[in-house]
Parts: structure tokens; C-alpha cells; sequence
């Protein structure tokens, strides 16, 4: 999941290009097929093969285009709770993109499409939407918890974090 989120930050980063834009579609794409084989499967080598090229790509593109408001609160859940990485981007992930959605809709349109969804007929923002029922449906099916609870999140610590942030 942090190799999904490492390609949609800078899809969405003010500071991409079309060199990272390729990067980012590419790796997106990798995710799609092979990430829930993968999970399911871990023996399977040529899955795995597929996440470690996504990760690559996005690697590449976010060191360019940079990453985003979901990196930057999941290393704090990540270092106040011990929790693991991929797991805190992905839980923000949707939470986050959706804010994202009003300073380029647009991109967000694409990106339903990158991942497989059918966006014809549809409004920008109904197919911006659909991005994000996308992420999340993909954190459901590699089983991310929904909510910073499940990592042990107080409320009390947010002011900090945000801060940090
Ligand atoms: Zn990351």
C-alpha cells in the first residue's frame, strides 16, 4: 500500500511532471494487478515482481514530484503509535485524497480511470469520486483497518502531530 500511495501523491503533487506522470500511471497500474495476488499470495513471484517495479517507478516519480499530506501525517501516526508505514498511508490515503479532490478534480478523474473504473457519462466529480472509492476499496481487500483507532490513535496527541505534520 505504501507503493500504491508513493505513486498517487506525486499523480496529484503540484510539483509533477510528465516524465513523473508517466511513472506514477505505470506503477498505478502494477498495484491494480498484481497487489491483491500478491497479498494473497505471496508465493507467487511474478506478482511480487510487479509491486517491487511499481515501487521502483513511484520511487522515481515522488523523488521529482515530491509526496504529499498523506506522507507527511503517516510518519507521525507512524513514529508516536510504532506503527507500520504502508498501513498508516493507506488508512489516510482515501481520507486525504478526498480533501485533495477540490484542488484538481480533474486529476482525480483520471486516476478512476488508471485504476479500472468506468467513468463514462459521468460529471468530474462523480468520476474524482470514483477514484476514491477505488482506494478504498483496494485497502478493503488487502484488509487496512478503517480507522487510526485500530493502531491505538488518542485524540489527544493530534494537536502535536498535526503540528509535526
Ligand atoms: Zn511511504
Amino acid at each position: 500500500m505504501d507503493t500504491f500511495v508513493q505513486a498517487i501523491e506525486p499523480y496529484v503533487s503540484t510539483n509533477r511532471n510528465e516524465i513523473t506522470d508517466g511513472q506514477c500511471v505505470e506503477a498505478i497500474k502494477l498495484v491494480e494487478e498484481s497487489l491483491r495476488e500478491a497479498v494473497a499470495n505471496g508465493h507467487n513471484i511474478e506478482a511480487r515482481t510487479k509491486m517491487v517495479e511499481a515501487e521502483m517507478l513511484g520511487g522515481m516519480a515522488f523523488n521529482n514530484a515530491d509526496l504529499g499530506y498523506v506522507h507527511a501525517m503517516a510518519h507521525q501516526l507512524g513514529g508516536q503509535y510504532d506503527a507500520p508505514h504502508g498501513v498508516c498511508c493507506a488508512m489516510l490515503l482515501p481520507i486525504v485524497e478526498k480533501y485533495n479532490i477540490q484542488a484538481c478534480p480533474e486529476r482525480f478523474a483520471e486516476l478512476a480511470k488508471i485504476m479500472g473504473e468506468n467513468t463514462d457519462g459521468l460529471s468530474t466529480r462523480d468520476a474524482a469520486d470514483l477514484a476514491i472509492k477505488a482506494m478504498r476499496q483496494l485497502c478493503d481487500d488487502v484488509n487496512i483497518p478503517r480507522s487510526i483507532k485500530s493502531i491505538g490513535a488518542k485524540p489527544e496527541d493530534f494537536e502535536l502531530m498535526a503540528e509535526n505534520a
